[in-house]
C-alpha cells in the first residue's frame, strides 16, 4: 500500500488526484491510501474529502479553518494543523509520495520538508522549481528521493525520457496551445479583461494559472521547470505553438530523433503516472482514434507580443535569485490583474521592471529565495507603476 499526502487537495489538480486514487482503488483495493490532506480556503471541500478517504491528518490555511474541519468532522477525530507551520508539519509526516498541488511560492517549504523525509515529490507547484529549483534537485539527489512531475508537459517529457540515457538527449520541446489571445490582434491586448483571459480553449485551471497560460508565462515557468529537473541548459528548452494540444511535449536525441507522448487533454494520465510510477496502470481518459483523423500543427511562439514568455527565459539564464524574483513579480502583477487595477499588458511591464531593479544573489539558499518573495512585493518599481495603472 502507497501512503500519499495531498497538499492543494481542493484545486484542480487536487481533486483530479482524489478522483484518480479513488480510481486506483477500484481496480485494486487498497493499493493507495491518503493519509494527509491540506487547503487554504476550502474547508468543507477538505472535510468532504477526508471523510470520504478516512484521512486523519489535515491542514487548512488559517485557525478558523482548521476550528470549522474538527467540528465538522468531530465524530471521526481527526488532527487538524494550519498555516505554514502546519503545512509544513503535515509534509514531514512520512508518507510515500506528496502530491504538490498548492499554488504559489507557499509550495516551496512543504516540499523541501518533505524532501528531507525521503518522501517522493509528485509535482503540481510550479514555484518549487522555478523559483527553488537548484536547492530542490540538489536536496533530492542527496536523500535519493524521486521528483516525478505531475504537469502534463512534463510528464510527457518524463514518459519520452525512459530508456533513454542523459548523454543521449539532445533538447526538449515543450508544446504550448498559444492561450486565448494567439490569434488576437497585438494591439488590442491591453484591453483584454480578467473575464476575457480566463475563457482558455483546452484546459480548465485556476485562475492563477489561466492568466498565466494568457501571457504565455506558464509556458516561461515551464521552461525554466524543465532545465532544472532535467539539468539542461535554457536554451536547450525549445517551445512549440500547438494550439490542439494533443502532443503535450517532446524529445530530441543526439541522433536527432524526435520522441513525442500525445493523448486527448486531461491531467489524469499525468496525475496517475506519477502516482504509479514505474508501473502503468489502466486509465479512464479515452485513446486518441486515428481512425477519425485529426490535424496537427506547430508554429514559433510570438515573443513580441508576449514578453514574458521571454523574461522568463532570460530569468532562468541569469539563475540564482532572479527567477523568484520574476514569478513572484509575476504573482503579484496577475493578482492585480485579476482585481481589475492593472491591464494584461502591465503584466510583463511590471515583471521587467522588478527584474530589472533585483539584485541577484548567486546560489541562494531557501531563505534567500523566500525573502526575494518578500522583497518584491515591496518593490518601488512595482508600487510606482501599480500607482500609474490604478484606474
Ligand atoms: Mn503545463
Amino acid at each position: 500500500m502507497k501512503k500519499i499526502g495531498i497538499i492543494g487537495s481542493t484545486g484542480s489538480i487536487g481533486t483530479q488526484t482524489v478522483e484518480v486514487i479513488q480510481e486506483l482503488n477500484g481496480a485494486e483495493p487498497g493499493s493507495f491510501c491518503v493519509t494527509a490532506l491540506a487547503c487554504g480556503n476550502g474547508v468543507e471541500k477538505m472535510a468532504e474529502q477526508a471523510r470520504a478517504l478516512g484521512v486523519r491528518l489535515l491542514c487548512t490555511g488559517t485557525k478558523e479553518g482548521a476550528g470549522k474541519v474538527r467540528s465538522m468532522l468531530s465524530d471521526m477525530k481527526p488532527e487538524v494543523l494550519w498555516g505554514k507551520e502546519g503545512l509544513k508539519e503535515l509534509a514531514a509526516s512520512g508518507m510515500d509520495t506528496l502530491v504538490t498541488a498548492i499554488v504559489g511560492m507557499a509550495g516551496i517549504e512543504p516540499t523541501l520538508e518533505a524532501i528531507k523525509n525521503g518522501t517522493d515529490i509528485a509535482l503540481a507547484n510550479k514555484e518549487t522549481l522555478v523559483a527553488a529549483g537548484e536547492i530542490v534537485m540538489r536536496e533530492a539527489g542527496k536523500r535519493g528521493v524521486s521528483i516525478l512531475p505531475v504537469d502534463s508537459e512534463h510528464s510527457a517529457v518524463f514518459q519520452c525520457l525512459r530508456g533513454i540515457r542523459r548523454e543521449e538527449l539532445d533538447k526538449i520541446v515543450l508544446t504550448c496551445s498559444g492561450g486565448p489571445f494567439r490569434t488576437y490582434p497585438a494591439e488590442k491586448l491591453d484591453s483584454v479583461t480578467p473575464e476575457m483571459a480566463l475563457g482558455h480553449p483546452t484546459w480548465n485551471m485556476g485562475g492563477k494559472i489561466t492568466v498565466d497560460s494568457a501571457t504565455l508565462m506558464n509556458k516561461g515557468l515551464e521552461v525554466i521547470e524543465a532545465a532544472r529537473l532535467y539539468s539542461l541548459s535554457i536554451d536547450d528548452i525549445e517551445v512549440t505553438v500547438h494550439p490542439q494540444s494533443i502532443v503535450h511535449s517532446m524529445i530530441k536525441t543526439r541522433d536527432g530523433a524526435v520522441i513525442a507522448q500525445l493523448g486527448y487533454p486531461s491531467m489524469k494520465l499525468p496525475i496517475q503516472y506519477a502516482l504509479t510510477y514505474p508501473e502503468r496502470k489502466k486509465c479512464g481518459v479515452p485513446v486518441l482514434d486515428f481512425t477519425k483523423g485529426m490535424t496537427l500543427t506547430f508554429e514559433e511562439p510570438d515573443r513580441e507580443k508576449f514578453p514574458c514568455l521571454g523574461l522568463a527565459e532570460a530569468a532562468g539564464r541569469e539563475g540564482g535569485t532572479m527567477p523568484a524574483c520574476m514569478n513572484a513579480a509575476n504573482e503579484k502583477a496577475v493578482s492585480l490583474f485579476l482585481q481589475g487595477k492593472v491591464k494584461f499588458t502591465d503584466i510583463a511591464l511590471i515583471v521587467e521592471k522588478a527584474m530589472a531593479s533585483h539584485r541577484v544573489i548567486k546560489d541562494p539558499s531557501a531563505e534567500d529565495i523566500l525573502g526575494v518573495s518578500d522583497e518584491t512585493y515591496r518593490n518601488a518599481a512595482l508600487q510606482l507603476l501599480q500607482r500609474k495603472t490604478r484606474r
